[in-house]
């Protein structure tokens, strides 16, 4: 270890030992993924530094794990025993911004937020928003292909991803993707690293494309007394032809955690709300998304009055998470369903709650069928542990059931790395392992991740 060490330093790394520091940068926020014992933290401040650290990690078969904001959900940043925690956060320049290609050039560390910040003086955005839009890293988002808010209409991650620069495992950098608004030479290798998980190589670079802001935004909330009635609302509307910027379910359990958190005067009593906005025509699509939301039993619908009424919504649906953290440890679940058996899945996770007696909150990215059930746990009590994981598998092998993923975006990571077996046939199975294999031979890159060896 002393050698590793001495080589990091050698080649100017600065890496850090500090126990203590290695323990802080060990976790993801995957609750219940424990994390192995790191042995060094290389902040990473160029890809030469990268580089260099994947040579010397190769040399000595020393495991890697690369790390944005750790904000992921399924122990995919986690440390594995004797790893390199390799940090990317510190690469955050926006390096050019082109208005008229309209696309950005961004190290993999700059947050999501501050690409559309910075892309706002041009008129454009980066679209894709997963609820850490603000604390969540473009390398990160690339490497879980992360989805969020807007991408009923707009699309998850992988849609936006132009070109990459990648290290592989072996120290060597690869350039991959394009600049231009079309390219098809060769095969295509920047969604092969959208969702890798770190497993294939580390982005130092992306050129990401951005959009025009939408002129206008309008947002309505609707309440229903049964969760299935608000999925039967979300599958009317995406039958309708209309194309909401914004679909969001917001059950019971995250209503009444969200307004402990924060009061604003949400309707506690109600089963569900649904939120919706439009970017497109605004007044016409939401006066027919709130009919249809009448038609499927809504009890009331409220239209944000102006777009200071139509953010704090939408805040209070990016608080959830935390909201339900003040409950005990959140087991996050993160399935999707065919849309239009949203309503059926619901029921389904109802089911489980009561099935197992745990408490489970449902936020949903209704308009993709992408339910986060959030499963509240006390770790320190074993019988609660074991009926919160006797839930979490029961939802996930009802998604399968449907149709469904066991992951919309969160990704596998170590906490569903189980699971992929039951979703994959064996023969992609077998080419997901060839594949892993070509690019990181000795199996350095965020082992035990994903693939299961
Ligand atoms: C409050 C909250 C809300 C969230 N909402 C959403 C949501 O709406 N949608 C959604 O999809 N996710 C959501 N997430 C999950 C998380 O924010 C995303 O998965 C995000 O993309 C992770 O980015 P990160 O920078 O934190 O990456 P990390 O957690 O640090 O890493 C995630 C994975 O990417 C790899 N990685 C990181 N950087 C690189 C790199 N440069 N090169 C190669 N591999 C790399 C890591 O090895 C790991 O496998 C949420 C999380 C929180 C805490």
């Amino acid at each position: 270890m002393s050698d590793l060490i001495s080589a990091l330093g050698e080649a100017g790394l600065d890496p850090v030992t500090d126990p203590d520091i290695l323990a802080a940068h060990s976790w993801d926020h995957a609750g219940l993924v424990p994390p192995g014992r790191a042995v060094a933290l290389v902040r990473a401040r160029s890809t030469e530094a990268v580089s260099a650290t994947l040579r010397i990690a190769s040399a000595s078969g020393t495991p890697v794990v690369p790390q944005g904001a750790r904000t992921g959900l399924a122990g995919a940043a986690t440390a594995v025993d004797g790893a390199i925690l390799l940090d990317l956060s510190p690469m955050d320049r926006i390096l050019s911004i082109d208005p008229v290609n309209r696309f950005a050039v961004c190290q993999p560390g700059v947050l999501n937020a501050a690409i559309t910040h910075a892309a706002a003086e041009y008129g454009l955005r980066y679209s894709p928003d997963p609820g850490s839009w603000q604390i969540s890293t473009i390398g990160g988002n690339i490497a879980t292909a992360a989805g969020g808010m807007c991408c009923v209409k707009y699309g998850t991650t992988p849609e936006y991803v132009l070109g990459l620069e990648v290290v592989l495992a072996s120290g060597e950098v690869m350039r991959c993707g394009r600049r231009t608004a079309k390219g098809v030479a060769g095969y295509d290798l920047v969604r092969l690293f959208c969702g890798s998980e770190g497993t294939l190589g580390v982005i130092t670079e992306a050129t990401v494309k951005l959009s025009p802001v939408p002129a206008e935004r309008l947002s309505l909330a609707a309440v229903f007394d049964t969760t299935a009635d608000a999925g039967r609302a979300v599958t009317a509307i995406m039958a309708s032809g209309a194309q909401p910027s914004l679909l969001e379910l917001i059950d019971n359990v995250h209503l009444r955690a969200l307004e402990a958190l924060r009061p604003m005067g949400l309707p506690t009593e109600a089963a569900a709300l649904l939120l919706a906005a439009s970017d497109a025509n605004p007044v016409a699509e939401l006066t027919a998304i709130e009919r249809l939301c009448e038609e499927a039993g809504a009890a009331e619908v409220f239209r944000a009055t102006d777009a200071e009424e139509a953010d704090a919504l939408l805040e209070s649906r990016r608080n959830a998470y935390h909201a339900m953290e003040r409950l005990g440890t959140v087991l996050v679940d993160d399935v999707a369903v065919p849309r239009s058996r949203l309503a059926e899945a619901l029921d389904g996770v109802q089911a489980a709650a009561e099935r197992h007696g745990v408490v489970i909150g449902v936020i949903a990215h209704a308009g993709d069928g992408n339910l986060h059930p959030n499963i509240v746990v006390h770790p320190e009590d074993p019988a609660s542990l074991a009926a919160g994981r006797a839930a979490f598998d029961e939802i996930l092998d009802m998604a399968l059931a449907m149709g469904g993923t066991i992951t919309g975006e969160h990704g596998v990571g170590m906490l569903k790395r189980d699971w992929l077996a039951k979703e994959l046939d064996p023969v992609n199975l077998s080419v997901q392992r060839r594949v892993k294999d070509a690019l990181d031979p000795l199996g350095i890159l965020n082992p035990g991740k994903v693939l299961a060896r």
